[in-house]
């Protein structure tokens, strides 16, 4: 154009010449690219009618003579400005420059534009040339994906469970830091690109290979498979692998997307939980067998202790002691099985109180010394309680055997039951009174507590395994004491609503 310039500088510089004019204005008028002249002042001198359509007018003379103040915000305008005044100034041209534009509506829209002096024939500068693409359209795509990829690294980045993608060869290429944890890695650096080879024993990643290569060449899901993941820290976890066949646009399948979520801790409870199944029924085992060995064990030593007022015989009499200390040796036993067996254990069914409290009364006449009187006092119409006879079968029994204990020399044994409320709860409420040596007051407080005994080694067992076993009913045993006055033991159990 410069050449061209020299040679007839007024024919193109005012695009005079009748055909020439009516040729360049038909072209750059089918052109879709938005073309416009200004002046030095930014005053538009020519436009195309591209550009006329994005004035948003009809008639070329509404055009010239303005500027960009005239029709786009005052923010868009400043800019245009600032790109003319450079390139008029320094005379260098501004390309591609991608321009965010916002008319005077409000309405935004996007522009590739290039913007080149516009020289007379003296070479001095006279105004600019402007050549504007409308990219609207590609940028809003662009910013759709943008924000669709966005959306996605997100979902990827902040979801607990391990996301990954591998190329048909078994490359990752995209990870998440789920998946860099268990990778053992920190960074994307480290992981993109390499295979489960470059982290996992081989046989652990020969098997994840194996199980993906169904995926690549059959094209099948593989849903929700447990998998016992060794880490290369060597710690194993439990991962609920799901991994997905991806494929491009024409199906073809290109590799594969994973997700593993760490179901370590749930297994962990689960087997937890099997467990404390086995536990309870060891324990359910425990106690009825304990039960049942206490009620064979009971009447061998009453028996023994009958004997030996009975024989005078030295030799019998040692014989007797031998025999009884292993029958205490075998209550110990007992005793600790049914301790095991506490708490883990424990039916919830109704149970008749009034016949649980008569059958240790008859127990305890048939076995007690006969110094030993036994009284009940049922008051009528007793609530029932919920809960394991067997158990509370044994709280009584322990609260009786103290109270023989506490009675060498005879006395009276009550054994009562009534109804009871506190704080609006159902209580029903077994008293066992001795008229024994009693218990010291700074004693009180011990007495529950695990092996806590005034008596021989192997004993102190009774009391807390009473009071745990009341405990899991939604119970508890008040004490009164007075020494040498005897003690009176009350079990509060909730009755059945
Ligand atoms: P053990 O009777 O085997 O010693 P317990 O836990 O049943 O174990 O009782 C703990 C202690 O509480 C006993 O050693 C005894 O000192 C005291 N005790 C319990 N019941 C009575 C009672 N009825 N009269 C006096 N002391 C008692």
């Amino acid at each position: 154009m410069t050449k061209k310039n020299k040679r007839s500088p007024k024919k193109d510089t005012s695009l005079q010449t009748l055909d020439e004019s009516h040729l360049l204005r038909a072209l750059m008028d089918l052109m879709p690219d938005l073309i416009s002249v200004k002046d030095l002042h930014g005053k538009n001198i020519w436009v195309n009618r591209a550009k006329l359509k994005e004035l948003g007018l009809q008639d070329f003379k509404d055009a010239i003579g303005k500027t960009a103040f005239d029709f786009f915000d005052r923010a868009t305008a400043e800019k245009f400005k600032q790109d003319d005044d450079h390139v008029l100034k320094t005379g260098q041209p501004v390309v591609n420059r991608q321009e965010k534009i916002t008319d005077k509506n409000g309405t935004v829209r996007w522009h590739l534009t290039t913007k080149v002096p516009w020289r007379n024939g003296g070479n001095e500068i006279i105004g600019i040339i402007i050549i504007s693409r409308d990219i609207t359209k590609r940028i809003e795509v662009e910013s759709k994906l943008d924000a669709e990829r966005n959306l996605l690294r997100t979902l990827v980045d902040n979801l607990p469970d391990c996301i990954y993608a591998k190329d048909a060869g078994g490359r990752k290429i995209l990870v998440n830091p789920g998946d860099l944890k268990n990778l053992g890695v920190k960074t994307e650096a480290e992981a993109i690109g390499k295979t489960d080879f470059d982290f996992f024993p081989k046989e652990v990643a020969a098997e994840f290979f194996k199980t993906e290569q169904r995926v690549l060449e059959k094209g099948e899901a593989l849903i929700n498979q447990e998998e016992k993941v060794v880490r290369p820290n060597g710690e194993v976890r439990w991962v609920l692998t799901t991994k997905i066949p991806w494929r491009d646009t024409n199906g073809k399948i290109i590799g594969l997307v994973g997700i593993g979520r760490d179901i370590t801790d749930k297994k962990n409870l689960e087997e937890q939980i099997s467990q404390a199944r086995r536990m309870e029924s060891i324990g359910r085992l425990a106690t009825g067998v304990a039960h049942d060995l206490n009620n064979i064990l009971t009447p061998i030593l009453i028996s023994i202790e009958l004997l030996r007022k009975k024989l005078q015989d030295e030799e019998y009499l040692k014989m007797l002691a031998k025999a009884e200390a292993n029958a205490h040796r075998g209550a110990d036993i007992i005793k600790q099985m049914l301790w095991f067996g506490r708490g883990l254990v424990g039916q919830r069914l109704p149970v008749n109180v009034q016949h649980l409290a008569e059958q240790i009364a008859q127990f305890a006449t048939d076995t007690f010394n006969k110094s030993i009187k036994i009284k009940t006092q049922f008051a009528p119409d007793l609530w029932t309680v919920t809960g394991d006879s067997a158990q509370l079968h044994q709280v009584l029994l322990n609260l009786v055997a103290n109270a023989r204990e506490a009675m060498p020399n005879g006395g009276t044994l009550t054994i009562a039951a009534r109804n009871a409320a506190a704080d609006g709860q159902r209580l029903v409420v077994l008293e066992i009174a001795d008229t024994g040596e009693g218990i010291a007051p700074e004693l009180l407080d011990r007495i529950f507590e695990p092996f806590f005994t005034t008596k021989d080694v192997g004993h102190g067992l009774g009391l807390s395994t009473a009071l745990s076993i009341v405990k899991s009913h939604g119970g508890f045993i008040k004490v009164e004491s007075q020494p040498g006055h005897g003690a009176t033991f009350r079990v509060h159990l909730p009755a059945q609503n």
